[in-house]
């Protein structure tokens, strides 16, 4: 059965026209799913009887169950979500300054096969739908009976992979009647799916771009990202300045530090020379070693050290703050197994 939620506000009315309703109908039903939050056609009671029926006959609505809930000492969240085919996904909860920010999975499983990744080996099973990324949101707002502010598509998958159901995900959040999150509060992560970069770029959406780049150098981005052998670092920053000149928005470069792989001045050098001139900040991370991992992490000195040699040579670069370590719920430490097996 078709899941309700998978439709932004122009397709429910859409959906409804064929159901034989008026398509105000469709604003009553987002307020329901979204604003009051329930699980069932039967409590949305301004709709006709007649009509709650139609729709129990044809749509189901999403509801994930929480199967674990993990809480760090900062307060960071990780849930292990269950979906209604058997499958589970995880969320993350993490409280800032400006409000609480929820880092969702946009698949179940990555294709991508980044070696520092701890989604690499979860065998790939499917794309999420739009109705299942914007259920990770409602399921940690009702938990936390709170408002989220900020998403970030920075869980296991990669978005660009399964770049309709994004696109289409970031409509539903927008609704000003339903989750009211601004798509200016939505950044999408890429591993470089070039293409697709170019895509988004046209794209009339104002979320934020981040590039997953971790080296300015073709040899050792293709020994971390198996992606950089098909999109490789010039094309992809020549997509990235398409975007920067289409959009004038600044994108976002993350790069996780490994000890004795991309950590050395020289290879500050090359990322001063590759992104010089752009419209961008470099988001510096300090690799998480993940089980068999084949890096360790930079000490904080030589992470500081790098920051401040980018930052003399005119890149804009910050060291980001780690969340949820202790829960594995850090950059890349999402992975089911290890849920599973605590
Ligand atoms: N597939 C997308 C989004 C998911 S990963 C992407 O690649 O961007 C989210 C971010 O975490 C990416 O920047 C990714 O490179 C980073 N990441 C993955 N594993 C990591 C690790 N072990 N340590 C630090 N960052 C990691």
């Amino acid at each position: 059965m078709k899941n309700i939620k998978d439709y932004n506000i122009d397709e429910l009315k859409e959906e409804l026209k064929t159901l034989g309703e008026k398509s105000f109908r469709a604003e009553q039903i987002f307020k329901w799913l979204y604003v009051d939050k329930v699980k069932s056609f039967d409590e949305m009671t301004n709709l006709s009887m007649d009509l709650r029926e139609k729709l129990k006959q044809n749509y189901d609505i999403c509801n994930f169950e929480i199967i674990k809930k993990l809480e760090s000492v900062d307060g960071t969240k990780k849930y292990l979500l269950g979906l209604s085919d058997g499958n589970a996904i995880e969320s993350v909860l993490m409280e800032y300054h400006f409000g609480k920010s929820v880092c969702v999975s946009s698949q179940i499983g990555c294709k991508m096969g980044c070696k520092f990744c701890a989604s690499t080996g979860i065998p790939f099973v499917r794309n999420l739908s739009s109705g299942e990324i914007v259920e990770q949101i409602l399921a940690i707002e009702q938990d936390t009976n709170s408002k989220i502010s900020n998403v970030v598509f920075m869980g296991i998958g990669e978005p660009f992979d399964n770049y309709d159901n994004v696109i289409n995900a970031i409509k539903i959040l927008n609704n000003p009647k339903g989750l009211n999150i601004g798509a200016r509060h939505i950044s999408i992560s890429t591993s470089g799916i070039v293409p697709k970069i170019y895509q988004f770029a046209d794209e009339n959406i104002q979320s934020t771009l981040s590039i997953s780049l971790h080296s300015a150098n073709n040899k050792t981005r293709s020994s971390m990202m198996p992606v950089n052998n098909t999109y490789n670092i010039e094309e992809l920053i020549q997509a990235c300045k398409y975007y920067i000149e289409k959009t004038n928005k600044r994108i976002s470069f993350e790069y996780a530090l490994a000890k004795d792989n991309n950590d050395n001045l020289k290879d500050a050098d090359e990322l001063i020379k590759l992104l010089k001139g752009m419209l961008c900040h470099v988001n510096l991370i300090p690799i998480n070693k993940i089980e068999n991992g084949a890096y360790t992490k930079s000490s904080l000195e030589n992470i500081i050290k790098f920051r401040d040699y980018l930052n003399n040579h005119g890149i804009v670069a910050t060291i980001r703050r780690e969340l949820g370590s202790d829960i594995n719920a850090a950059c890349g430490q999402l992975r089911r197994q290890n849920i599973n097996s605590e």
